[in-house]
């Protein structure tokens, strides 16, 4: 059988990335697992895995961690930059730092990883980066204002990168997902939006499970390298806005 290219998903140890991970293991690929708890990664015990506690946020752990990967698995064919945070508010009471962990982890993070498999893979003419962008990065919500900012420049960052790439045959890929059911709601200290998450997912009969996207990743990846899936915006049928 064909051996499958190294695989990073970033945000791994929980939601979206833990369902991608288990996704991709299935589909074949070796993987490298980051995320900043390392622990529930392990506990997916995926075989040809490799887990690290890496913050996004820390660009020399990020790469050590990549080469570590690369090392024992080959070059990295793709990466999805899942990892990111939402902290829902009102935005006359919400602090600047939770706006802060947001631009940070959503976009500057994102970027770090871009950062350090972009040039190898456009020398290399092959490679493909899944960013997890939002549908709060196509539309503006209340209490998501920061939010929403943060997915709408992933949007804008994929979208240019991928104009100057293209000719390399590297695809930048946007999925964007409506509401998924993950812990990612439930870190925001605004009672009353968090509630509100919930109980509009209830309303509508139940949020997205992460399997969907993971599927939705999966597919766009699986597409043979001259066909790019530019964006795919995957939400629960009954998801008004
Ligand atoms: P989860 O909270 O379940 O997962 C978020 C992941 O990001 C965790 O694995 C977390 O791991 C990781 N993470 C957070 N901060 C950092 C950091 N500084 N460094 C490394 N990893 C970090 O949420 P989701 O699975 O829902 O979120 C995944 C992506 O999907 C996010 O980009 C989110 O914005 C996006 N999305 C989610 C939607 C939803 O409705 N759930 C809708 C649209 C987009 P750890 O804490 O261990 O570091």
């Amino acid at each position: 059988m064909e051996e499958k290219p190294l695989v990073i998903i970033t945000g791994a140890s929980s939601g979206i990335g833990a369902a991608t991970a288990k996704l991709f293991a299935d589909a074949g690929h070796p993987l490298l697992l980051l995320a900043r708890r390392v622990e529930p990664m392990e506990a997916l015990q995926l075989p040809n895995s490799m887990c690290r506690a890496v913050d996004v946020m820390d660009v020399d752990t990020f790469r050590s961690a990549i080469d570590e990967a690369e090392s024992a698995y080959g070059k990295a064919d793709c990466l999805v930059n899942n990892a990111g945070v939402m902290f829902n508010a009102d935005p006359t009471t919400q602090s600047v730092d939770e706006w802060q962990k947001m631009l940070d982890v959503n976009v500057r993070g994102l970027l770090n990883g871009i950062h350090l498999v972009l040039g190898d893979m456009v020398e290399r003419k092959a490679g493909t980066i899944v960013n997890i962008g939002s549908i709060a990065g196509i539309k503006t919500f209340t209490k998501h204002a920061v939010y929403c900012g943060t997915k709408f420049a992933v949007h804008a960052i994929t979208e240019t990168i991928r104009e100057e790439v293209c000719g390399s045959d590297v695809r930048l890929i946007n999925i964007a997902p409506g509401m998924v059911e993950t812990d990612l709601v439930n870190s925001s200290t605004d009672e009353e939006a968090k509630a509100g998450w919930w109980d509009y997912a209830n309303e509508i009969g139940g949020a997205l499970q992460p399997e969907s996207i993971a599927q939705s990743i999966l597919f766009a990846y699986q597409m043979p390298q001259s066909v790019c899936v530019r964006e795919m915006v995957v939400c629960p049928t009954r998801q008004e806005p």
